[in-house]
């Protein structure tokens, strides 16, 4: 668990596009916050320099204390989850969820330990020793959460995680995946272009127009505010 600090980060690509103009957003311990906007408005472009895959250009980030701007994801203390789930199609699901824990240094018996409770949370223990395409797109989804559970990371990084599920799975997800970050109590940053999704799974909402932040408040006070 961790505060969060975005102090005027600002991109610029290497082709003199400013993506990002300033962004400055303060989250709080445990919070969730959406990042709303219509595509190309610079949404993964701001989750991709806070995860460390895109270079910052100006502007600080702060998880924590810690000032990460240049630090490797790897080192950043988060965990992503992708539209795509990007898992490992040639490995178990016990497999893919174990994989980022094993080149640490946590004990066979520890990692069996987080993959199992993982695996119990999310409602894949009986999927433990299946493959990825032998998986329905939402337990894929939830396997993709367990590879970012494990980790016990500061803060998730959520992009487009549900884009690609059909509607009634969709709207069962957004309630786990909320249910889940609150017992974690992890902050959590949630990209999406659907404002059902922002309203509903936010604590609070941060709209992005053109690389500029247009509006941050509640769901409450960016939907129903007169
Ligand atoms: P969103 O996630 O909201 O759809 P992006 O962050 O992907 O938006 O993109 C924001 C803007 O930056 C878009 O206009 C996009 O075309 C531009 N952009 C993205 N990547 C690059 C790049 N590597 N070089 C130049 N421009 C880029
Ligand atoms: P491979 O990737 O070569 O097919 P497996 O995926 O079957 O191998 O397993 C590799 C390792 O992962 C095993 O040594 C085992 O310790 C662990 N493992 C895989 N699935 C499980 C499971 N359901 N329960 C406990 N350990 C498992």
């Amino acid at each position: 668990m961790a505060t969060v600090s975005l102090k005027t980060l600002q991109k610029i690509y290497p082709n003199g596009f400013q993506a990002v103009h300033g962004a400055d957003i303060e989250i709080a311990d445990g919070e969730f916050i959406v990042l709303v906007g219509p595509s190309g408005c610079g949404k993964s472009t701001l989750l991709r320099m806070i995860a460390g895959l895109e270079e910052i250009t100006s502007g600080d980030l702060l998880i924590g204390d810690r000032q990460v701007n240049d630090l490797d994801p790897a080192d950043r203390d988060i965990a992503m989850v992708f539209q795509n789930y990007a898992l490992y199609p040639h490995m178990t699901v016990y497999n893919n969820m174990a994989y980022g824990l094993r080149n640490r240094k946590i004990s066979k018996e520890n990692i069996d330990k987080s993959v199992r409770e993982a695996a119990s949370l999310l409602n894949l223990a009986e999927y433990l020793d299946r493959r990825p395409s032998q998986l329905s797109g939402g337990q894929r989804q939830r396997v993709a959460m367990g590879r970012a559970i494990v980790r016990e990371p500061a803060l998730f990084l959520f992009d487009e995680p549900l884009s690609n599920l059909d509607a009634k799975l969709r709207n069962q997800m957004r309630i786990e995946i909320r249910k889940l970050q609150r017992q974690l109590g992890t902050t959590s940053i949630y990209v999406t272009h659907d404002q059902v999704e922002a309203m509903t799974m936010a604590d609070r909402i941060v709209v992005l127009n053109a690389g500029n932040i247009e509006q941050i408040g509640t769901p409450d006070e960016i939907y129903h505010r007169p």
